[in-house]
């Protein structure tokens, strides 16, 4: 890469991410009930609930990964949090809105437009969760929830050969602006998995952000870190997570 494009890439990453520490995104899945769950990737309402409470005490606000992103931007992120849930699990309307609402937080919800009324098939144990609708996913952008791309079908994309990988994040961004009649932005990589040919991928598909998990030197705001909130989460272990996340990471400034 030349020094040009990189001076180049580094200034829109400061654009889209806003100065300062990496911005701490926390990434939830389903909110039920957590007595079957072998991939722990649910959490009770309950939990959810103590875990906000425990945020808006700390002067921290949860809100959508745009939001985040915009705030940041415009020198306005501080005492803000992403909160991002994956896969579009149905209970999110009756389980998470409610409690959201409650904690005057929003979020965005990640769902998988090839999969509109099914269940999560590709985890290969565990309960089968319903997904949403899409009048479902509607009802939680009207509830100004924000909705992203988490593929088609929950697809591994380091994975995926190049049609696989077009139609993946292109068409699925194209189903979400016809679902639900609004610009979409964000992107999330099923099972957290980026690589430079994915980032690349999506950022030609037309998406702002993507969200990873651990993206290490592919950061960015197409490879965002994030942060597993789960149901064993509580006060300490949160204050922790956020602290470490903090110190853990380089700052923009440092991003190559
Ligand atoms: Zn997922």
């Amino acid at each position: 890469m030349s020094s040009c494009v990189e001076s180049q890439t580094r200034t829109g990453a400061t654009a889209v991410l806003g100065s300062g520490p990496v911005p701490w995104i926390a990434m939830y899945h389903s909110v039920g009930d957590c007595s079957d769950d072998p991939y722990r990737v649910t959490v009770s309402p309950a939990r959810l609930d103590r875990q906000l409470r425990w945020l808006r005490g700390r002067r921290l606000r949860g809100v959508s990964v745009t939001e985040l992103l915009a705030a940041r931007a415009r020198g306005a992120g501080h005492g803000l949090v992403g909160l991002t849930f994956d896969d579009g699990y149905a209970d999110f309307l009756d389980n998470a809105l409610p409690v959201l609402a409650r904690w005057q937080c929003t979020a965005t919800l990640f769902v998988l437009p090839g999969r509109l009324g099914g269940v999560n098939a590709w985890d290969p144990l565990g309960p089968r969760k319903p997904l949403l609708t899409a009048d479902g996913i509607r009802r939680a952008a009207e509830a100004g929830v924000e909705i992203g791309s988490h593929g088609l079908t929950h697809v591994d994309l380091t994975r995926a050969d190049d049609l696989v990988l077009k139609t993946e994040t292109a068409e699925s961004r194209a189903l979400l602006e016809e679902l639900t009649g609004r610009p979409v932005a964000g992107f999330c990589y099923p099972y957290g998995r980026a690589d430079q040919r994915a980032v690349d991928a999506v950022r030609e598909a037309g998406y702002g952000y993507a969200c990873a998990i651990d993206p290490g030197g592919l950061y960015g705001p197409h490879a965002l870190p994030r942060v597993y909130v789960g149901q064993n989460d509580v006060a300490v272990r949160l204050y922790l997570k956020h602290r470490l996340h903090r110190l853990r990471r380089r700052p923009v400034e440092g991003l190559r």
